[in-house]
């Protein structure tokens, strides 16, 4: 089973009122570069234009990108508002 078979079976509740990680797209390249390697499930992408999109949906809540940043790039991080988010499914 592949990784993104894998994500595929979670299952996600999107809190389109709260966007529980906020990031500053114009931040320390080096630093982007950084989470667009690191994050899991891959929701830092580079675009065609060299700018930085990020969706805070499908987020699996491991707090990767926040340590990974030391304090840049990504502005506020916080757990989504309650039975929001992911619901992994095991087994
Ligand atoms: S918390 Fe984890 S899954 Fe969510 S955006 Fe950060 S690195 Fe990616």
């Amino acid at each position: 089973m592949t990784v993104e078979e894998k994500l595929a079976v979670d299952k996600f509740h999107v809190d389109e009122e709260f966007a529980h990680i906020d990031v500053d797209k114009e931040g320390d390249a080096a630093i982007i570069a950084r989470l667009v390697k690191l994050c899991p499930a891959g929701l830092y992408v580079i675009n065609e234009d060299g700018e930085l999109t990020f969706d805070y949906a499908g987020c699996l809540e491991c707090g990767t990108c926040l340590v990974a940043a030391g304090g840049t790039v990504v502005k506020s991080w916080n757990y989504p508002r309650g039975g929001m988010g992911v619901e992994f499914r095991l087994g």
